[in-house]
């Protein structure tokens, strides 16, 4: 399959498609058997069941997302002679920790050969990890098309109070029904924009890190991306009124985005930097009982603009790779102090970061020498690919014309606590962001003045 084989593909056909040898090289696995977005879907639950041989499912949910699908996924299930077990969250929020997976598994009926989630992000996080826990197959109602996690094999936890990614069962099949999606709280609509957008920065430091730091990369996975996000961004406006086919359009990017990164094997395809400014103020919301949290894709969706005005503080400042001052930056470094501020700001999960680095050493001067040495090579590249990052005005419009929060203000951030978050971005996961590039050249800290403040 090629690039231009991509621009002609329905979501249908990928499905349809199933493993197939890329141009990339790579045989590429879609991780899940069956979407189905339309109109009604829940009704194709028991025909579903059926072709995996269960016979009993288990119901997950929380309260409100069972308020806004348990009782049709029920009704359906009753009327085709379906018994089923069922187990609702008592609280809400639900949050993605032990106590949640430990609950659901504890509420666990063994008479039961399947598992169906209703809800979506941390329901259906919760749902594949009890899924791997069980070894049963596992589908998801999708009651809000609000990140894009339905499709992947890892869940999004909150462990030991950090933000982690742990091997999950990905979901068999994938109910997107239109008749409730349409009607997801608008917020949770918002935040599956917000976790498209996120697309835009993601694609790009993709291949910012194929060119400096080699990292495999695939133009047929990119293309894929690229073509849902568009479509979410021409029929954003029209999620105010609830358009079927703008709400059609965002579970259907959210569900590709997710195919993505299967197809990858990695998250890259839909996450870069923009997302590192969500798992810190989730951290700290973890860790500090005065730090608020918004929905992921909210928060994807504000640090996609921060990260967008960081590249074109990048971009207007005309930067050139200067030697003296990057060895000069690095040499003055101190890694124990930045240690201490990342425990300082972040909590507790910043000890798994700092155990990162030890594994990683990207603060190792020679290694930084090295990847100088490439970027020094390789600039004109590095310049032409942030120059295809739409400005930040732009995106900042479409956001506003949905509501979409565009400042960390909302959930109590200041400028300054944005901008130290900024220069945190680097240290969440072992890859290549435009914060490590930053730090790279010896300009991260001129970068984050110029666009988020300088202290008074
Ligand atoms: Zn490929
Ligand atoms: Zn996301």
């Amino acid at each position: 399959m090629t690039v231009n084989d991509v621009k002609e593909m329905t979501l249908k056909d990928l499905i349809s498609l199933g493993d197939f040898t890329c141009s990339c090289g790579k045989v590429h696995s879609p991780g899940v058997a069956k979407v189905i977005i339309e109109k009604g879907a829940v009704n194709t639950l028991p025909a579903l069941l059926e072709e995996i041989g269960a016979k009993k499912p288990f119901l997950l949910s929380g309260h409100d997302t069972f308020a806004a699908a348990g009782e049709v996924v029920c009704s359906v299930l009753e009327k085709s002679g379906y018994s089923y077990a069922k187990y609702v969250f008592p609280v809400s929020p639900v949050r993605p920790t032990e106590y949640t997976v430990g609950s659901a598994l504890m509420h666990f009926d063994y008479s039961c050969d399947a598992i169906i989630g209703i809800g979506s992000g941390v329901i259906n996080d919760t749902g594949k990890m009890l899924a791997r826990a069980t070894g049963m197959k596992y589908i998801i109602v999708a009651t809000a098309p609000s990140m894009d996690g339905f499709v992947s094999g890892t869940s999004s936890m909150d462990r030991d109070g950090l933000k982690t990614s742990i091997y999950s069962t990905a979901a068999w099949g994938v109910v997107g029904d239109l008749d409730i999606l349409c009607n997801a709280p608008m917020h949770l609509l918002r935040a599956g924009v917000g976790d498209m957008l996120a697309k835009i920065t993601s694609l790009v430091e993709w291949k910012l890190a194929r060119i400096i730091v080699g990292e495999d990369y695939c133009d047929v996975t990119a293309a894929l991306v690229e073509k849902a996000l568009g479509q979410v961004m021409s029929q954003a406006k029209k999620l105010l009124e609830r358009d079927p086919e703008a709400v059609r359009s965002v579970m259907e990017g959210l569900v590709i985005a997710g195919i993505a990164m299967n197809y990858a094997g990695v998250s890259r395809p839909a996450s870069g930097m923009e997302h590192y400014f969500s798992h810190i103020w989730d951290m700290r919301s973890l860790a500090f009982e005065d730090a608020r949290f918004e929905q992921h894709g909210i928060q994807a969706g504000m640090g996609t603009l921060y990260t967008l005005m960081a590249y074109e503080t990048f971009l207007k400042g005309n930067y050139c790779p200067d030697r003296e001052r990057a060895m000069k930056f690095v040499e003055h470094f101190s890694l124990d102090d930045w240690n201490q501020q990342l425990l300082s700001f972040i909590g507790p999960g910043a000890e798994a970061m700092i155990e990162g680095e030890n594994r990683e050493h990207k603060y190792d001067a020679e290694k930084h020498k090295a990847r100088f040495a490439v970027i020094e090579k390789n600039w004109d590249a590095i310049l032409e690919t942030i120059g295809t990052l739409p400005p930040a005005s732009e995106i900042r419009t479409l956001m506003e014309s949905i509501g979409f929060p565009t400042s960390a203000a909302v959930i109590g951030y200041d400028d300054e606590q944005v901008k130290t978050t900024f220069t945190m971005t680097k240290d969440i996961r072992d890859k290549y962001v435009g914060t490590r590039l930053f730090w790279d050249l010896g300009i991260l800290q001129e970068i984050a003045d110029r666009t988020f403040g300088r202290n008074s």
